[in-house]
């Protein structure tokens, strides 16, 4: 009997604590200026916008990210670019489901399994995904695992070859990406994607404006950084001067 309260106490212990970490998400007011402060891997936010957990155009990937760890935070200035180009994108691709991974903490600084995101102008986006020519949500639905997912050369996930990456949409949303962060004062600064990835997104017909369009591709990356970024694009906006 003692054994059952205690697990009931550690169970309502746990909601208590998650209903806590929460609550800074569901009473946040996106409102005003966000000023970011220092650089990308040391520097900070002054209030920041948050992202909806499911806005109108894309979904946040995960509720643990999200809710406990309050990392869906940003710069007003990208929470705007990135509405309005997934805007654009839904206009193009009615049925599919984009996805955003992690952004920043509220007051930017340090944060989890990124060196950077500090200043609220850095974006993970998931990489859209077709499976057998159709689009293919499943995999983008398995939350913060996403970032384990591995691809292959040809841009096929390792643990289902049928799933691959659909390189004219992404290369598409990074156009639109663009075109939306010029209106909002903004510009790409960088895209980190894997290095030998990057052959089979510049061949598509979007891909190819893409490569003509002068927007900045890391080209010598860390082994660890070139590895982890297959399952995602890292982009970098900075404001236009
Ligand atoms: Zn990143």
């Amino acid at each position: 009997m003692k054994k059952i309260k205690r697990k009931y106490f550690i169970l309502f212990a746990v909601l208590l604590g998650i209903f806590f970490c929460s609550i800074q998400e569901f009473i946040h007011e996106n409102a005003g200026n966000t000023i970011s402060s220092g650089s990308k891997a040391n520097g900070s936010m002054q209030n920041a916008w948050l992202l909806d957990y499911k806005g109108k155009h894309y979904k946040y990937f995960s509720p643990l990210s999200y809710f406990i760890l309050d990392n869906a935070y940003l710069n007003h200035r990208v929470w705007s670019t990135l509405e309005q180009s997934y805007k654009l994108m839904t206009e193009a691709y009615p049925s599919r489901k984009f996805k955003v991974m992690e952004t920043a903490r509220q007051n930017g600084g340090q944060m989890l399994i990124h060196r950077t995101h500090q200043t609220g102008l850095s974006v993970d986006f998931m990489v859209p995904k077709i499976r057998n020519e159709n689009e293919s949500p499943f995999w983008d639905k398995i939350g913060m695992l996403h970032y384990l997912l591995d691809f292959d050369p040809e841009g096929r996930l390792i643990i289902d070859k049928k799933t691959q990456i659909d390189f004219e949409c992404m290369a598409k949303h990074i156009l639109t990406l663009q075109e939306s962060a010029k209106k909002n004062g903004l510009e790409i600064r960088m895209v980190i994607f894997k290095t030998n990835l990057k052959d089979d997104l510049f061949k598509t017909a979007s891909g190819k404006k893409l490569k003509q369009s002068g927007i900045y591709f890391a080209r010598s990356l860390q082994p660890i950084v070139d590895r982890v970024h297959d399952d995602h694009y890292h982009i970098d906006f900075k404001i236009r001067s």
